[in-house]
């Protein structure tokens, strides 16, 4: 089968469209035919050493496809079932092997394409809103990056809780976006004073909590745009790790809290990812969330994709497919 793999770390000409050994399922497994693979920020970290995988690797974590055939173990799923995955290394590839208890079934009026769409970027959303910090209509929130993946994702989310949604962006074009998706307020964050804008925004009191993805260039600066006991929730890195903070910071930005999650601790049991899942694919089909597909290209093309995507020129989801 085809599949993108990498021998070694580097930049995304390190991405080989390669044929590789179709696998074949462990007993707790399912064998599926991939129609769709998701491309998250993970994936350039895993694919520039960041966060160390083991080598030779298939990059990719999300997709959605039909199950091909299944282990011996394996009662819940059968050959034909639609389904999807968040967490499963070796995604970019036309079929994988994935352990059924990470995986659910897709409703019929759900697209493979939506479903893979909305795993890892619609869950991290649902786990920061309802769960990290959980939003309610009385919130203040800035969200960095507001016209991204996970960006647009949260945005839309806190608004469906009723929250005042200020967003950050760095063009006008993604200022559209970000507004489409919902936000009321968008600050420049590249040429404006994001936390001066944000506190004059708030009647200088701060909002109550930020969903920072872009790190080292606005992680510090979110200190001063939160109100007294606001909620940093530092969740990635676009622009670079932070430096460490003393603890003591906190205290003297006004008993901040601060928490650095990430989402497979939101979705390690299986209750909690079929919850999140359920909530996600039902306001997909009811039109109450939506997600911006930015590009679809073939499997063949991943290393455009990463190209893109670090090169802050996406606004959304940006997909692969295995046999277009
Ligand atoms: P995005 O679609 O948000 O793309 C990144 C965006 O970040 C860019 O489009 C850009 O928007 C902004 N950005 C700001 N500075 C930079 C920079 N120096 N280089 C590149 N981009 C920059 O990606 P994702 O939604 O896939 O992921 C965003 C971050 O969230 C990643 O760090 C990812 O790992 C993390 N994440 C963490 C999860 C978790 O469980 N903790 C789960 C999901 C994502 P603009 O042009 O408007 O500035």
């Amino acid at each position: 089968m085809h599949a993108i793999q990498i021998m070694k770390t580097g930049g995304p000409e390190v991405l080989n469209y390669t044929t590789v050994e179709r696998p074949s399922p462990e007993a707790d497994e399912a064998l599926i035919k991939i129609d769709t693979c998701g491309i998250n920020y993970i994936d350039t970290y895993h694919r520039s050493g960041l966060y160390p995988v083991e080598l030779p690797a298939i990059l990719g974590l999300e997709a959605a496809g039909v199950v091909e055939a299944v282990g011996s173990n394996v009662t819940a799923f059968k050959p034909g079932d639609r389904v999807a995955y968040p967490n499963v290394p070796g995604s970019y590839a036309e079929y994988i092997c994935v352990p059924v208890i990470r995986m659910v079934l897709v409703p019929d009026e759900l697209s493979l394409e939506l479903a893979a769409a909305s795993m890892l970027q619609g869950l991290t959303g649902h786990a920061l809103t309802h769960s990290t910090y959980p939003v309610d209509s009385n919130s203040q929130v800035l969200i960095h990056a507001a016209a991204g993946g996970a960006g647009q994702l949260l945005v839309q989310l806190c608004k469906m809780k009723g929250a005042r949604v200020i967003g950050t962006v760095s063009t006008e074009a993604k200022a559209d976006i970000a507004k489409a998706a919902g936000a009321d307020d968008i600050i420049f964050y590249n040429d404006q004073d994001f936390a001066a804008e944000t506190l004059r925004l708030t009647d200088q009191v701060g909002v109550d909590v930020i969903y920072d993805s872009v790190g080292k260039t606005t992680f510090i600066a979110g200190l001063d745009a939160l109100r007294r006991r606001g909620t940093m929730v530092l969740f990635g890195n676009a622009s670079g790790a932070p430096d460490p903070v003393n603890p003591a910071l906190l205290m003297q930005k006004g008993s901040l809290f601060l928490t650095r999650p990430i989402l497979f601790d939101y979705i390690a049991d299986r209750t909690e990812l079929e919850m999140r899942c359920a909530d996600l694919f039902g306001w997909l089909i009811d039109g109450k969330i939506s997600i911006r597909i930015d590009q679809k290209l073939p499997l063949s093309e991943a290393a455009k994709a990463h190209q893109l995507l670090e090169g802050r020129q996406t606004a959304g989801k940006l997909l692969l497919k295995p046999y277009q």
